[in-house]
């Protein structure tokens, strides 16, 4: 097959741009070719045609170049990553093939167009360093391309999955080498990179390069921390080969400390619905939706990136608390804040814009809009009683330069692109002025000129016109051709007067003819000036936008607290939960005003510290140990909270476990999953943490699942000692009050009424006094004579299965140490010598069989006896 030169230089560019899909810009279209057109042409919905016929012919598909965002947008969005080929000179000057090249790789991890990201969201790309099994830690860095927001830490490679959820990368990058399991990069972009872009080396190398540094020293890195270098790395290798343009705004390496924060694993994440609905993984129904009042989107990220850390130091969620306090009580002042911050434009991706020379003048504009509403911003912050509000408003920088020289610039509407002018004030620049005036015509000059020339010559009735065959002319009637100079050009004749040109005009019709030209090239000088001027600030102008996020969060906290009529939480140090009239924060935002039935949660070492809550399905249990744990977070990250009262005891950690069968609807929890994460609490939870259990054990057999259920309580009763929410319809497990001093039985009041049962969502304290399942199988219209035989059954296990104290006969094994655990999640089975003793029929027996009975009921259970030998035979024998 012969290669035309244009097939040759795309089969260049597609080689040098490994897997990504090429866009190939020809004149109007972007086309992709072969394979790519193919894939293109299912995700995109295109036309597949052919470019050449017979052997040459090449699958070929393509688009409007006009419409590369939006084609983009759904590449990107299939996990699919594109190479942009562009025309790299001007068609009109180009000597043979024009010349193109690869301009940039756009990922899922990449995009920083605007239209393509959610302003609510931040967009991370990962990278994680790990070695193929090895128990050394994983470095992990992570970095918003859209912002300039860069991370590294590092984790153990058991705690991976819970950095992944707590990040919440979009895409991430790997090894060649090594082999991260599928299961914690469901649904994010796995792109795969050689080993050495991981290499140490490599890796100090290209980050000092970037930095401008020796070492990573001053980021706070040390040789501990080569996983996270690596990390960090690969990361930036790969902005370097994808993105061919300046990553200036990537100006330091954050060193992420894990253990500042509350520990929130993966699986509690999802099941908390902390930023997702566990259903169908939307922003819109989790918590985070529901706390969102945030007017800008920096505040909205920063919100979100409250929700997912929540701190650990009381301090310093005393200080978010009082800031939030402050604006609550001062609703006026909350409200005007909110008002001036409506129109904050998203200082943090124009900087990053900006400082990477991406920034049209839109951009600059949204800089000065920001700017112009600072000062009144300030003015509020000032003289505040609570300290942090104090610290915003001293951070908060006005840069009144700044803003003067971009007032002064530019024009209020400003267009998204440069070269075509139309953006600069008039009397920002002189020179400016006088090329678009002449531009537009020079009417003043062509008046000025027409009265001079008029004068000097005496023709009264002289003129300037124009026309499009020889431009500007001077038209002279006949009757003045006498004193027409003898400079003049004649040029026409026309019926009663003759057109001429003078060298003057046509010096002038020149510059008015290019003066566009060059007015667009002296506004796009004049713009990359402007450009540079906001770059040098970038530093005091992010320190702005820091500020601006976080006065929008603590107002928006504020809001919704007023809103809602939330509480200010007291945060202490004991392990203690005193909730009065708590509610679910997104239940609660979803039913009309009084309809959630609020409920208390009282717990700590007086008031006991595993409560068990039991009651028929649909009660309420598992909203009522949610909103326990959701108010716990919300309290720790600076939120008042939904109750009328709260006490919350620091948390260190958040465990949440939801039974195997809740969680069937995703279609891949197991039992087994369901007991490894159960494990997973019982290993890492500490005194200080927060367990909140919903029916653990119920996705295995009625016996087993109660006796795990039994046993995790007793554990955690015993050996953790934790605040511990335990919802369970195993009615069985409300006898542990009578033997674990600090479990408090709870249930959920129904009532029947009518055939009915009806849900009272009230949380009195007891144990439920029956499980209700066959009572609800009975309101579903199960036929009578199933449920009345289901009722004998449930009475006759309950009579074999419940001691006469009514405590669970598999339970009476004694709770021991750790290590005796094992063996008492097992009681032992009644010894067949019982058995035989109670059917014994003692009249029947002589004295002689009686003692061979007693010898060989012994001997069962203790072994051989070590008596006299003989006898031992001859009182057998009697025996039989
Ligand atoms: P369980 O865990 O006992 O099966 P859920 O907590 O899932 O019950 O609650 C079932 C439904 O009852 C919820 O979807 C909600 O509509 C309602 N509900 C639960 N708690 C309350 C409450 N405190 N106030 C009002 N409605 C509630």
């Amino acid at each position: 097959m012969s290669t035309s030169p244009m097939m040759q230089q795309y089969l260049d560019a597609k080689a040098a741009c490994g897997d990504s899909l090429l866009l190939f810009r020809m004149g109007d279209f972007y086309e992709l070719f072969f394979e790519d057109a193919k894939t293109a042409a299912r995700l995109l919905n295109l036309t597949l045609t052919s470019r050449d016929k017979g052997e040459n012919a090449v699958p070929m598909a393509g688009f409007p170049y006009h419409q590369l965002e939006s084609y983009l947008g759904k590449l990107v969005a299939a996990g699919v990553r594109a190479a942009i080929c562009d025309q790299v000179e001007d068609p009109k000057q180009a000597k043979g093939i024009v010349r193109r090249e690869v301009t940039r790789i756009v990922s899922r991890g990449t995009l920083t167009d605007d239209a393509l990201l959610d302003p609510r969201t931040s967009n991370y790309l990962a990278a994680i360093a790990c070695e193929p099994s090895s128990k050394q830690p994983v470095g992990i860095a992570w970095v918003e391309l859209s912002t300039g927001r860069f991370f590294a830490s590092q984790s153990a490679p058991e705690r991976l999955a819970d950095e992944l959820a707590r990040i919440g990368p979009v895409e991430c990058l790997v090894s060649d080498a090594s082999d991260p399991p599928s299961m914690l990069l469901a649904g994010i972009t796995v792109t795969r990179r050689p080993a050495w872009a991981f290499a140490h080396r490599q890796a100090c190398e290209n980050l000092s390069r970037h930095f401008g540094t020796v070492s990573m020293e001053g980021f706070g890195f040390s040789d501990d921390d080569v996983p996270a270098i690596r990390a960090a790395g690969a990361i930036l290798d790969y902005l370097i080969e994808t993105q061919k343009a300046s990553l200036a705004h990537l100006d330091r390496l954050v060193r992420y400390r894990t253990g500042l924060t509350l520990e929130i694993d993966e699986s509690t994440r999802r099941s908390l619905e902390i930023s997702r609905t566990l259903r169908d993984n939307h922003r819109e129904g989790s918590l985070l939706a529901v706390l969102d009042r945030t007017v800008t989107s920096m505040g909205s990220r920063l919100l979100a990136d409250w929700v997912t850390n929540p701190l650990v130091e009381i301090s310093a969620v005393e200080s978010r608390l009082d800031a939030v306090a402050e604006l609550v009580d001062q609703p006026l002042l909350a409200s005007e804040l909110r008002e001036q911050l409506r129109p904050i434009h998203d200082l943090e991706r124009l900087l990053a814009r900006i400082t990477t020379a991406r920034a049209t003048p839109r951009d600059l504009s949204g800089i000065v809009r920001t700017l112009r509403v600072l000062p009144v911003i300030k003015a509020k912050l000032t003289a505040r009683q609570s300290s942090r509000l104090n610290a915003l408003e001293a951070q908060l920088e006005l840069l009144p330069e700044l803003r003067a020289a971009l007032d002064a610039a530019l024009e209020d509407d400003c267009p998204l692109v440069s070269n075509d002018g139309g953006f600069i004030r008039s009397g920002f620049s002189a020179e400016l002025d006088s090329l678009r005036e002449l531009a537009a015509g020079g009417k003043q000059w062509i008046a000025r000129y027409q009265s001079d020339e008029a004068a000097r010559t005496g023709i009264s009735s002289l003129k300037v016109g124009f026309n499009s065959v020889f431009g500007y002319y001077l038209e002279v009637t006949n009757t003045h051709r006498d004193k027409v100079p003898p400079h003049y050009i004649r040029k026409q004749t026309v019926k009663n007067a003759e057109r001429y040109i003078t060298p003057e005009l046509k010096e002038y019709e020149e510059r008015v003819l290019t003066a566009d030209e060059r007015a667009k090239e002296l506004e796009q000088r004049l713009f990359i000036e402007l450009r540079q001027q906001v770059a040098d600030e970038a530093k005091r102008l992010r320190a702005t936008a820091e500020v601006l996020a976080e006065t929008d969060v603590l107002v928006a906290l504020a809001e919704l607290a007023r809103q809602r009529g939330y509480c200010r939480p007291a945060i202490v140090a004991e392990p203690v939960l005193r909730i009065v009239d708590g509610r679910h924060p997104v239940l609660d935002s979803l039913l009309a005003d009084g309809q959630f039935v609020p409920n208390d949660t009282i717990a700590g070492p007086e008031d006991g510290m595993v409560l068990l809550i039991t009651g028929p399905n649909m009660a309420g249990k598992s909203t009522y140990i949610r909103q326990t744990a959701l108010i716990a977070l919300m309290a720790q990250l600076g939120s008042f909270v939904p109750a009328r009262e709260a006490t919350v005891g620091l948390v260190d950690r958040i465990f949440a476990r939801v039974g195997a069968s809740d969680e069937l609807a995703r279609g891949q929890s197991t039992f087994m999953v369901e007991m490894t994460e159960t494990a997973r609490i019982l290993n890492t939870a500490t005194k200080r943490s927060l367990v909140i259990l919903d029916e653990i054990g119920r996705g295995t057999s009625t016996y087993d699942g109660v006796s795990l259920a039994w046993s995790v309580v007793e554990h955690l009763h015993q050996h953790i000692g934790c605040r511990t929410l335990f919802a369970t319809h195993y009615h069985e497990l409300t006898q542990l009050e009578t033997t674990l001093s600090r479990v408090r039985n709870l249930n959920v009041a129904v009532r029947e009424w009518q055939d009915n049962l009806v849900f009272l969502h009230q949380i009195v304290s007891g144990a439920a006094d029956k499980s209700y399942g066959i009572h609800v199988a009975r309101l579903a219209g199960v036929p009578s004579g199933v449920v009345e035989r289901a009722k004998q059954i449930l009475a006759q296990l309950e009579h074999d299965h419940l001691d006469p104290r009514g405590r669970p006969k598999w339970a009476r094994g004694r709770i021991g140490r750790a290590a005796d655990l094992q063996l008492s999640l097992f009681a032992e089975p009644e010894h067949p010598v019982l058995e035989k003793l109670r059917e014994l029929d003692v009249d029947q027996l002589t004295p002689m069989a009686a003692l061979a009975l007693l010898n060989r009921w012994r001997e069962e259970l203790c072994g051989p006896a070590m008596s006299a030998g003989g006898s031992e035979t001859s009182l057998a024998e009697a025996a039989r």
